[in-house]
């Protein structure tokens, strides 16, 4: 009886071990699938912008195009040669973040400071569809992060305010602190995200309607990048929203090392 227990021991052993087999070779179909579905979308991301590019080049070689012409053809060139720069840099950046090959250089920093520059920076962008932006931020507030790795994820999340949002509305970023955390609020009061999509915001390329987003120059990896960042700083980034009302996109950051 003891060698019978031993052999359906051992059956069961290489039972469990071809289902830890199957398995895996599940997931790595799945993750093959995955891949082959991003490098999709990414050849299709980069042919639109050339398309425009080749299509606006030939036609402004026709002779008695007016001067007018000319200059929206070639201003429609150089939009689209700077989205195809944008798709290229942003692409590589996640690809850096894949191979942990992104560099974080962390500081005490008073995030109030990083809040008001960034404020500065986006206010001129902001009056152009005449949006007022508030900050409230406590005296004295500081974390451990890498500074401009912040400004760039604040920066991503109030371009993204800035385009879904109509002309003289509202964003507010509030920042909040805790014993261990801190928190940055950025809320809007644009079009808003339907429930169907806010689940997918975050995944490479995704975007709400194709269109809405094209027309507005998005490439939708700006999501994905300022989570990445957010999160290799053992933080946490959330997002609601509800369509006609407005967004609010919450990125948690851990205050000391
Ligand atoms: P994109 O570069 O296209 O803006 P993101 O990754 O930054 O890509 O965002 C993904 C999608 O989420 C966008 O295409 C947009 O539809 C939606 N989105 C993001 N932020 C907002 C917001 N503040 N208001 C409405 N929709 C938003």
């Amino acid at each position: 009886s003891h060698h019978v227990s031993l052999h359906t021991n051992r059956n069961d052993e290489l039972g469990d071990l071809a289902n830890s087999i199957t398995k895996l070779s599940n997931e790595l179909e799945r993750m093959k699938s995955e891949r082959n579905e991003f490098l999709g979308s990414i050849s299709h991301e980069l042919r639109t912008p050339v398309t425009y590019i080749k299509g606006y080049a030939e036609i402004m070689n026709r002779p008695q195009l007016s001067r007018e012409d000319i200059v929206s053809f070639s201003k429609i060139i150089q939009e689209e040669a700077e989205k195809l720069a944008e798709l290229i840099r942003n692409l590589f950046e996640l690809a850096k973040m894949d191979q942990h090959n992104f560099v974080i250089v962390r500081e005490n920093v008073k995030i109030c400071d990083v809040l008001y520059s960034v404020e500065k920076r986006i206010r001129p962008v902001l009056s152009e569809k005449n949006i007022h932006l508030t900050v409230n931020c406590p005296d004295g507030l500081e974390a451990y992060v890498d500074p401009n790795r912040l400004q760039q994820v604040l920066l991503n999340i109030l371009d993204n305010a800035r385009k879904y949002s109509s002309k003289g509305s509202q964003i507010i970023i509030d920042a909040l602190e805790t014993d261990d955390y801190m928190t940055i609020a950025i809320q809007d009061e644009g079009e808003g995200i339907p429930k169907d999509d806010l689940p997918y915001v975050f995944e490479r390329l995704y975007r709400v309607e194709k269109s809405r987003s094209r027309h507005s120059g998005g490439s939708g990896l700006g999501l994905p990048i300022a989570k990445e960042i957010v999160m290799s700083h053992g933080g946490k980034m959330t997002i609601d929203s509800e369509l006609g009302v407005g967004t609010t996109v919450t990125i948690i950051l851990p205050k000391g090392e």
